[in-house]
């Protein structure tokens, strides 16, 4: 596992939204992201809980604001993917990347994120830095977050193509879960499937879980085996993040590990 504890500045990352050179696969996108710039949300800092996410994946930082405007706005008709500043990007953290994309099918990669937020903006950083600049975490990690109204994966150098696709889950996962608001995926029923083939439960009535937004407040149990070793925290969104990376990794890997889960997304993608 690899952290950087030290707190550095990144004085060339994206500073200012208003002279900020963002180098992006299309310039179609700029108007898309200016607006999202400068409508930025104020930010509220995650919880204390993890920051380790550099391996096993600490993300979803906890976001307690009214919900986001642009939940109701209408999805553009611009690309899924947005790699920011990739030309300064080492070209281990491009190339697995790259790697990790060529293994999700165009059908799939069309579902990642929310589409009311516009495109997936990917990140590499040593400072667990967001496209405005902030850090939730105060230092480096993955994750993927809609705390900003942005569809946005922020990964540490380096990380493996798995790593990448262990975030890209989050992103399909949450894909119709209001900005912020990660509790509201239990009420999902897509994830209501996941889970009920996992062996998760839901122990919080869904009148108490419609009025939540941090999922980590949310009542679960688990009735299944033991699966995974290197979660960062016990919960049905790493689980679900943690399967779908490996069903694209290493699909007999998954299969072997957990037929239930294997069973669930093949059946899932083969839609
Ligand atoms: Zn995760």
């Amino acid at each position: 596992m690899r952290r950087a504890g030290r707190s550095l500045s990144f004085p060339h990352f994206l500073p200012q939204p208003s002279r900020t050179p963002l180098i992006v696969l299309s310039l179609a996108l700029l108007p898309t992201i200016l607006f999202a710039l400068l409508a930025a949300t104020p930010w509220r800092d995650a919880a204390a809980e993890g920051g380790d996410g550099v391996a096993a994946g600490i993300e979803l930082p906890g976001l307690e604001s009214a919900a986001l405007p642009y939940a109701e706005q209408p999805a553009p008709a611009i690309e899924r993917l947005v790699m920011v500043q990739a030309e300064t990007w080492d070209a281990t953290s491009r190339r697995n990347i790259e790697d990790a994309l060529a293994l999700l099918p165009s059908g799939v990669q069309a579902e990642l994120g929310n589409p009311a937020l516009g495109p997936i903006f990917i990140l590499v950083n040593s400072e667990g830095m967001t496209l405005s600049g902030r850090q939730p975490y105060g230092r480096a990690a993955n994750f993927y977050s809609t705390n900003e109204g942005r569809n946005e994966v922020v990964l540490y150098p380096n990380q493996s193509p798995k790593t990448a696709l262990h975030e890209l889950g989050h992103a399909f996962n949450l894909r119709r879960t209001q900005p912020g608001a990660y509790a509201q995926v239990f009420l999902d029923p897509e994830m209501q499937a996941f889970m009920a083939a996992a062996g998760w439960r839901v122990l919080t009535s869904t009148e108490t879980l419609r009025g939540l937004r941090d999922h980590t407040h949310v009542e679960l149990a688990y009735d299944g085996p033991s699966v995974w070793t290197q979660l960062s925290r016990n919960d049905p969104l790493e689980d679900f993040a943690n399967s779908f990376a490996l069903y694209f990794v290493a699909p007999d890997d998954l299969r072997s590990l957990s037929p239930a889960r294997y069973d669930w997304f093949a059946a899932r993608f083969a839609q």
